[in-house]
C-alpha cells in the first residue's frame, strides 16, 4: 500500500520506519527536513510540501504536536498550503496525534464537506512502543471504515481497538494519559522522597514492581530514573498538554479531576522551571532534594 506521513519527530520516526519495514510505500513530510533524513535512507520519498503529498496517496497518517498544528497542516496556514490543497474525495487522513475530541469533531466536519475522512487515531505505548511496533491505537471510527488501510495501521500497533463515532479515540486516549500521568507525578513524588530518605531509586523499582504500586510506567521508566536520565521520550510540554486537555474534558462534562489538576500545575512548574523538552519522568528535577547537584 501507499501512504503519508506527515511529523516524524519522536514517534512519528519509529512509526513510519515500521510501516515501510512491512513492505509498504510511503512518502513523508516534516517541516524539519533532517527528521526525514532517517526515512528516506530506508526507502521513503520526501514531499516538496503537503500537498503534493496529499496528491500521491489515498491516506496519510498524522503525527504532530497539537491540535493548533494538525489544523494548520490539514486546513493550511498563511503561506502555506495545507493536504485538503492536494486531497481528493474518499481520501482518509489518520490523526495519531493526541489532541481534543472536539478539535477532531471539528475538523473532521470541516474535511466532510470535500469528502475527506478524518480519523482520530490516537496511540499509546511510548517511543519504545512505538520502535516495537507495539502501539495501542485508539480509533474514532467503525472496523469497516478502518479495514482497507488495516495492513498500514498493524505495522504501528498490535492492539487497534475500533470505537466507533469520531472522537471517542481522543476521548479515550486522554483517559489513558489522564491515569499515566497522574500516577507518573505520583511515582516522582515518591522517589524524591525516597532520595530524602536515603533509600536507592532502584530498591523503590524493584519492591513496587512486585507490589500494588507498580505500574507500566515505572516498569518503562525505572533504568532511566535510577540513572537520573530524563532525555525525551515523551516531552514534560506533551504531558502538560495532555493532562490539560483531560482537564478540559473533565470540565465540559462536570466531572471532578483534582488529583490531575495538581499534577497538571506540577508539570506547568517544571515546564516553566527549563524542563519542558525533558522526558516527562524529569518532573523529578523539580522535586529532587537540592543537594545533589543537579537543579
Ligand atoms: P515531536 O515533537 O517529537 O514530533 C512532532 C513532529 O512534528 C516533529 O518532528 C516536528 O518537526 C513536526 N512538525 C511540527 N510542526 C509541523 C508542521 N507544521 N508540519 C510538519 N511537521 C511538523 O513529538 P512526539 O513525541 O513525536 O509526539 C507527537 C504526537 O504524539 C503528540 O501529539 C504527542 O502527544 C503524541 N504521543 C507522544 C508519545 C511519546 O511517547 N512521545 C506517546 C503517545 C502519543
Amino acid at each position: 500500500m501507499h501512504a503519508g506521513f506527515v511529523g516524524t519527530g519522536n514517534m512519528g520516526s519509529p512509526m513510519a520506519a515500521n510501516v515501510l519495514k512491512a513492505g509498504h510505500r510511503l512518502t513523508v513530510y516534516d517541516v524539519r527536513p533532517e527528521a526525514t533524513t532517517e526515512l528516506e535512507r530506508l526507502g521513503a520519498e520526501r514531499a516538496a510540501d503537503l500537498p503534493a503529498l496529499a496528491r500521491a496517496v489515498r491516506a496519510t497518517l498524522l503525527s504532530l504536536p497539537n491540535e493548533r498544528v494538525v489544523e494548520a497542516v490539514v486546513l493550511g496556514a498563511p503561506g502555506a498550503p495545507g493536504l485538503v490543497e492536494g486531497a481528493q474525495r474518499g481520501d482518509v487522513i489518520f490523526d495519531l496525534s493526541t489532541v481534543s475530541p472536539t478539535s477532531t469533531r471539528r475538523l473532521a466536519a470541516r474535511l466532510a464537506e470535500r469528502g475527506v475522512r478524518l480519523i482520530d487515531a490516537p496511540v499509546s505505548g511510548s517511543v519504545s512502543g512505538a520502535r516495537a511496533g507495539t502501539l495501542a491505537v485508539m480509533l474514532g471510527a467503525t472496523a469497516a471504515e478502518v479495514a482497507p488501510w488495516e495492513p498500514v495501521l498493524r505495522a504501528i500497533g498490535t492492539s487497534l481497538f475500533c470505537l466507533g463515532e469520531t472522537g471517542r479515540g481522543n476521548i479515550l486516549k486522554l483517559l489513558n494519559n489522564y491515569v499515566a500521568l497522574t500516577g507518573q507525578a505520583v511515582l516522582c513524588e515518591a522517589m524524591a522522597l525516597a532520595d530524602r530518605l536515603g533509600v536507592p531509586r532502584d530498591s523503590v523499582a524493584d519492591v513496587l514492581g512486585k507490589s500494588s504500586g507498580g505500574s507500566f510506567i515505572l516498569e518503562r521508566k525505572r533504568a532511566a530514573l535510577a540513572a537520573h536520565d530524563y532525555r525525551a521520550g515523551f516531552f514534560v510540554d506533551l504531558a502538560r498538554k495532555d493532562l490539560g486537555l483531560a482537564l478540559e474534558l473533565a470540565g465540559e462534562a462536570g466531572a471532578r479531576a483534582e488529583v490531575g489538576r495538581e499534577a497538571w500545575r506540577l508539570y506547568g512548574e517544571a515546564s516553566e522551571r527549563g524542563f519542558g523538552a525533558l522526558d516527562s519522568s524529569g518532573l523529578l528535577r523539580l522535586l529532587e532534594p537540592p543537594e545533589d547537584g543537579r537543579r
